[in-house]
């Protein structure tokens, strides 16, 4: 079940790379978390795109759940609910916590009724990704996230502890004691945001606290894109090779991150 193992939630950009993060999963034998900017989701095709996740999952031999990542649009959460997405983050972490909580809440009942999971966040995680840029880092207060905690009724939970979006131009100093502190006052699955450029003994230490249930990859699996497209390029041959050169470059990398959930079960 999603909220007691470990995923990696992967961000993805449209049905190809959707593919090849299945495949990898598959690849594993692991389920896995597909997750998608509010950018992308206006452009894809919301219902189409659910449909194409569940069959081809379900074909692969693996569950793969479909999440809105970082969204504070109510209409867009509302329509994802209703588009068949499985998870949606109502991102109220700009808003002052009172806010924040009254926002999650009132997204947290209409999605539950429809048994759709939410994600909300605690603080600012700092950083570019797609459409998010927040240059501060806001670092969630321990009274914050109780009180988050305590007046929400959601289904996992992130909060700001130093990681950030995008390339870490600098090693971050990360408050491994406030994703502890969380996950030991709360039963909720702990989501790690910006689990790009962290790594791997970070990602191991931080798979490695209780409670810590979904670390989200964003720019890695954009990385190994843009290789692809290079090596596409050079070895030319027809465009279906190009594809599957691209298409491996992304499942590789979705593979080497994947594997640090086997390697603590081991
Ligand atoms: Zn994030």
């Amino acid at each position: 079940m999603l909220t007691t193992g470990q995923h990696f939630a992967f961000n993805i950009w449209d049905f190809e790379s959707a593919k090849a993060v299945i495949d990898a999963a598959a690849f594993l034998s692991q389920d896995v978390i597909l997750q998608t900017s509010t950018g992308i989701y206006k452009k894809l095709p919301g219902k189409v795109f659910s449909d194409f996740v569940k069959t081809y999952s379900k074909y692969k031999g693996i569950h793969a759940w479909l999440n809105i990542d970082h969204c504070k649009d109510e209409n867009m959460l509302i329509n994802a609910v209703d588009s068949g997405w499985d998870m949606i983050m109502a991102d109220g972490s700009s808003m002052p916590v009172n806010q924040n909580i009254e926002f999650t809440n009132r997204i947290a009942s209409y999605a539950h009724k429809r048994n759709v999971m939410v994600e909300a966040e605690v603080g600012q995680v700092k950083g570019i990704e797609d459409d998010i840029n927040v240059q501060q880092d806001a670092i969630a207060s321990k009274d914050d996230i109780k009180t988050f905690l305590n007046e929400t009724n959601i289904d996992f939970i992130a909060v700001a502890f130093g990681n950030a979006h995008g390339e870490y131009k600098v090693v971050p100093n990360l408050h491994y004691d406030l994703v502890e502190y969380t996950a030991g006052i709360s039963e909720l699955p702990f989501v790690v945001h910006g689990g790009s450029g962290l790594s791997d003994d970070v990602l191991r230490k931080l798979i490695g606290i209780e409670g810590v249930k979904k670390i989200n990859i964003s720019t890695d699996l954009k990385i190994a894109y843009k290789s692809g497209i290079s090596k596409a390029i050079t070895d030319w041959k027809q465009p279906i090779d190009a594809n599957q050169i691209i298409h491996d470059e992304i499942m590789e990398v979705a593979i080497s991150k994947m594997k640090l959930l086997s390697y603590k079960e081991n």
